[in-house]
């Protein structure tokens, strides 16, 4: 499970904040998000106010958390962040809403996962900049309306599906970012080795980027194995060589897919005849649970073009038979 998108602890605490971009400017791929998010930072600057919500969704590791930072960084706020799952009562909320100053970011990430009961509260806070709180219980209950200030709301989630529609509607900017190119990873991972200080040759580079996985956490992460390679068992420069011996190594193929990929693929192509299969039949069979499959191993899967989801199931495609050197069976009567 190291090549999970997820960060490690250790990139919660740094190895990622490192290489973290810190502005807009500095921010590669994702293009079109880029461009409008700097129209709205622009529009709220200049007309002084709390710019819109913003939700974010898409696969882990794509920069969801590193943009609300740099909004908040632009807009010349505080960044304020916290999880749906750690906001468990409505009392959380309140004591970070109620300390929020005038126009600040908060974040919460994994939006999807907020209790319905905070989700309540965060309605009136959204739309009117007001709080309802109920003080004390029983006959004596009574509730109190709370002004905040105004204050710009960043959620991220990686299913968009499973957000209530009125959570949904209540972000005036939805955003959804896309898997990055090959080229767009080689700039991020350029940019990574610049910053550790590690020489690099373009090919060695190139090598990382294109097994990435399309995510620039999975690019970060692969760098700072190879580096580790080319301390250890090379001279000291990434090379193509070095790259392609060490995600060899660490059980990253040709395509970039690693050992989750392959189990998911291997799975279809053994068990059930390239599909289709039902979703739940699949993570039953990977003792894996249903949400990480459908979050972190078929988006990349179906971009890369190794897996189709037809209203039966999941089929696997012809390029994900060839990737396992397999035939493909005869459809019937062909
Ligand atoms: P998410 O919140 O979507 O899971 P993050 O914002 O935490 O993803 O990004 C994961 C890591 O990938 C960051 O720490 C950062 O180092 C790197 N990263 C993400 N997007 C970019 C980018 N466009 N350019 C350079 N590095 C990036």
């Amino acid at each position: 499970p190291t090549l999970r998108p997820e960060p490690l602890p250790d990139e919660r605490d740094g190895a990622d904040r490192a290489l973290r971009p810190q502005s807009l400017d500095a921010f590669i791929g994702q293009a079109e998000a880029r461009a409008n998010l700097r129209v709205f930072v622009e529009s709220a600057r200049r007309r002084g106010e709390a710019m819109d919500h913003v939700l974010f969704h898409g696969p882990p590791g794509l920069g969801k958390t590193t943009l609300a930072q740099i909004m908040a960084r632009e807009l010349g706020v505080n960044f304020r962040m916290t999880s749906g799952p750690v906001l468990a009562k409505a009392g959380d909320l309140a004591a970070l809403l109620t300390n929020l100053e005038a126009r600040d970011v908060l974040f919460i990430d994994e939006i999807h996962r907020l209790n319905p009961v905070v989700e309540e509260v965060l309605y009136p806070a959204l739309e009117d900049f007001e709080l309802d709180l109920v003080i004390g219980e029983g006959p004596a209950a009574r509730t109190v309306r709370i002004e905040l200030q105004p204050f710009t709301l960043v959620g991220a989630t990686t299913r968009l599906g499973l957000l209530t529609t009125p959570l949904r509607d209540r972000f005036g900017i939805p955003v959804r970012l896309q898997f990055y190119s090959a080229e767009e990873l080689e700039q991020i991972v350029a940019r990574g080795a610049r910053m550790l200080d590690v020489p690099a040759e373009p090919s060695g580079i190139a090598e990382i980027a294109r097994r990435a996985r399309g995510t620039p956490r999975i690019a970060g992460r692969l760098l700072r194995r190879v580096v580790d390679f080319a301390l250890v068992e090379g001279d000291g420069t990434i090379t193509r060589a070095v790259a392609d011996g060490a995600l060899t190594r660490l059980g990253v193929d040709r395509a970039g897919l690693d050992g989750g990929d392959r189990r998911y693929l291997s799975l279809l192509a053994d068990n059930y005849g390239g599909g289709p299969v039902g979703i739940e039949t699949i993570s039953a069979a990977l003792s894996e649970a249903r949400d990480a499959v459908e979050e972190v191993i078929e988006p990349y899967l179906l971009q890369q073009g190794f897996l189709q989801r037809t209203p039966r199931g999941r089929m696997l495609a012809r390029k994900a038979w060839a990737h396992l050197g397999l035939e493909p069976p005869r459809a019937p009567g062909g």
